[in-house]
């Protein structure tokens, strides 16, 4: 480890920054512009009873996932909604989530008035972890929602496996995930049903947008049915045969999302290439742990590169400060969630409103040790579109977590 030159100070304290690169997102060019402009011309904005942009770009989007059946829907809460009512679920059934995600992945669990069960995360990759899943199985259970965190694929053989066994469906939630892969298949187009968000922060955007993937043709006509006011094909428009509301996209975005998926796998490659450079150039970091890519193939789309961090290495400081730091070195990170799923207050408070949830459910009792660990002192998060950067621009951030440890460590040796 190189001593601290004198001259040496971290941005935070007015420093001169370690990283030069800007991070742009979302990308768009002339031809994003022009295909919105040809909707607005047009005055088809709406959906569905003008043009046929949605579903050319559901077509699409399916063929590039390898699925028979897309539908779009208004974000990707509501996609991962409309595969669950779609599975069949009735009030009081059991749906395991992970506890380290996005709130919908275990909300939208509760507004079907089904009951969210955590399992917890593997500690080296943060997905599900398969060898908890039977525990939390009980005669209740009908859905597994393995989430594909930060674009990493999940075990899927060892969750499609448990799931057989017990006759559960597998809903994917790749809201992280479009694009990346598990043994040469797509992420979402292993389990029932894959939903991705086409949210502004994600790696495929329309600023709000989502989309379930499925090969199940029962489940495709329940969920095409219920984005579109419960309307069937073949019905007149004001009949409506089951409870579905208007979920549906416009022109507007389906024009903007087929020129951006143009894109995405030269970006998802980019972002693989980067994020197996990173790892090398972490590793060689005392107290910086890079996440396991699992040990089967796959392509890593790195909706978030995640290190872990042990301050122990850093002087002690909190993770918070130091991501503070390697924030204004210019690294575009941040701390993740701050707690668990199940410490929110709609859990810890029963807050279910309308929603019928069971006496028995208490997530006061919820000990996910290695997501509370991830949470509070572990994981770091480096945002997707700096992983667009160059080669140069990952040796940046590597150098920018030495420069804070060299100061630590110095400022300690000085004290
Ligand atoms: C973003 C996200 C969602 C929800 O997508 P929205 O489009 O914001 O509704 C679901 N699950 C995960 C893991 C997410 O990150």
């Amino acid at each position: 480890m190189s001593k601290a030159t004198t001259a040496e100070r971290l941005a935070i304290h007015g420093g001169e920054q370690v990283v030069k690169g800007s991070f742009p997102w979302p990308i768009f060019d002339e031809q994003d512009v022009q295909a919105v402009a040809d909707v607005v011309r047009s005055g088809q904005w709406g959906n569905p009873d003008c043009g046929d942009a949605i579903a050319a770009f559901e077509r699409q989007f399916a063929d590039y996932c390898g699925s028979r059946y897309a539908v779009s829907c208004v974000n990707g809460s509501v996609s991962l909604r409309l595969a669950l009512i779609a599975c069949g679920v009735r009030p009081g059934d059991e749906v395991i989530v992970p506890p380290y995600t996005f709130i919908a992945t275990a909300s939208i669990v509760l507004e079907a008035n089904c009951v969210p069960v955590f399992v917890d995360i593997d500690p080296d990759t943060y997905n599900l972890d398969p060898t908890k899943l039977e525990a939390a199985i009980t005669e209740r259970t009908r859905v597994i929602i393995p989430v594909h965190f930060a674009g990493l694929a999940c075990n899927m053989d060892a969750i499609l496996s448990v799931a057989r066994g017990h006759n559960l469906r597998v809903i994917e939630d790749a809201a992280h995930a479009h694009g990346g892969e598990y043994r040469g298949k797509k992420l979402g187009s292993i389990g029932d049903a894959g939903s991705f968000s086409f949210q502004s922060s994600k790696n495929l955007t329309s600023g709000e947008g989502g989309i379930v993937i499925t090969n199940d043709e029962g489940l495709y006509q329940t969920m095409n049915s219920l984005r579109n006011v419960g309307r069937m094909p073949g019905g007149q428009w004001y009949d409506h045969f089951n409870p579905g509301c208007n979920y549906r996209i416009t022109q507007l975005q389906a024009v903007l999302l087929t020129e951006q998926l143009k894109r995405l796998d030269e970006q998802t490659y980019t972002r693989n290439e980067n994020g197996l450079y990173l790892d090398q150039l972490l590793a060689d970091i005392d107290g910086i742990t890079p996440l396991s890519r699992g040990n089967v193939a796959i392509r890593h789309c790195y909706h978030l590169y995640i290190f872990r961090y042990d301050k122990a290495k850093f002087g002690d400081i909190p993770k918070k400060e130091f991501v503070s730091m390697l924030s204004a070195e210019g690294v575009p990170c941040s701390t993740g969630y701050p707690h668990p799923l199940y410490k929110q207050p709609l859990f810890q408070q029963k807050n279910w409103m309308c929603y019928a949830i069971s006496d028995y459910v208490d997530y006061t009792a919820v000990h996910c040790a290695v997501a509370e660990r991830a949470c509070t002192d572990e994981a770091v998060w480096i945002f997707q579109h700096a992983m667009l950067g160059t080669r140069h621009d990952m040796e940046s951030f590597a150098e920018a977590i030495r420069k804070i440890q060299r100061i630590l460590k110095s400022e300690r040796v000085n004290e």
